[in-house]
């Protein structure tokens, strides 16, 4: 039996995510936002909440977890995290631990750089990747605590995944990501479908997510500081990919 996946809308712009194995009928939620929606996702399906998978401490990603704990006694897995510790977690997890959610199996992968202990699951099985504030479609997370090039790295791990990796990040910010992208390379073709994709999605009220990971390594900026049209588009031709990376960021910040 494979995996049920299910993504929804939480406070202004974040999604919520469950997955679900039929066989146990274990259920994890990928960050709670806010806990009304997760319960009503749950509800919708007859699931229960067995699992919690925390990113990152920022409170559009954990605000639910008090109530969703108190309501299903579920458990909550988080990063490792010295510095801004996330209440309620039973579980500390870092780079090559694995977690169960019944008998699905997620990879932790650390990816910082919009927080230094932000983490990202990857269930390879499934082919799907829960990297919230890390990598977005068409764009990647603010460099809020870590450095630049420690966002570039951390992209580099998640873009070495497999291109039928289904990504789902933790915004709806696809639109506005295009925007930006397109100022940069106004010519990519993968791009130029992806607005047009994209466009179409919202107009019919639906999310622009998940994407595929071989598509995000066409079209989105943030994954190609190595590739020298980009490097020549923002004026730092044969420099590195982390000093293209930091000016490509820094040029969305103002954007
Ligand atoms: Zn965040
Ligand atoms: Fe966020």
């Amino acid at each position: 039996m494979t995996a049920e996946i299910r993504l929804f809308p939480c406070l202004a712009d974040n999604f919520g995510a469950l997955i679900h194995d039929p066989a146990t009928k274990a259920t994890a939620a990928i960050d709670v936002p806010e806990a009304a929606p997760v319960i009503a996702a749950l509800e919708r399906e007859g699931w229960t909440l067995s699992d919690i998978l925390v990113t990152h401490h920022h409170a559009d990603h954990t605000q639910g977890i008090a109530e969703l704990k108190a309501k299903y006694g579920c458990r909550v897995t988080a990063p490792h995290d010295k510095l801004t510790p996330i209440a309620d977690a039973d579980v500390r997890v870092r780079e090559g631990d694995t977690v169960k959610v019944g008998n699905l199996v997620a990879r932790v992968l650390e990816t910082p750089g919009h927080t230094l202990e932000h983490i990202s699951y990857m269930f390879d099985k499934e082919h799907a990747l829960f990297c919230a504030d890390t990598l977005f479609s068409i764009g990647c997370g603010r460099v809020i605590e870590g450095t630049p090039s420690q966002m570039w790295a951390s992209l580099v791990k998640l873009r070495a995944l497999p291109d039928d990796t289904r990504v789902y990040c933790g915004h709806e910010y696809t639109l506005a990501n295009i925007k930006f992208a397109l100022t940069i390379e106004p010519d990519n073709a993968a791009l130029k479908a992806r607005a047009v994709e994209a466009a179409r999605q919202r107009a019919e009220g639906k999310p622009t997510v998940p994407t595929l990971l071989g598509e995000e390594k066409k079209a989105n900026v943030f994954l190609r500081a190595d590739v020298p049209e980009v490097a020549a588009a923002v004026g730092l031709a044969g420099k590195s990919a982390a000093e293209v990376f930091t000016e490509v960021r820094e040029r969305k910040n103002k954007f």
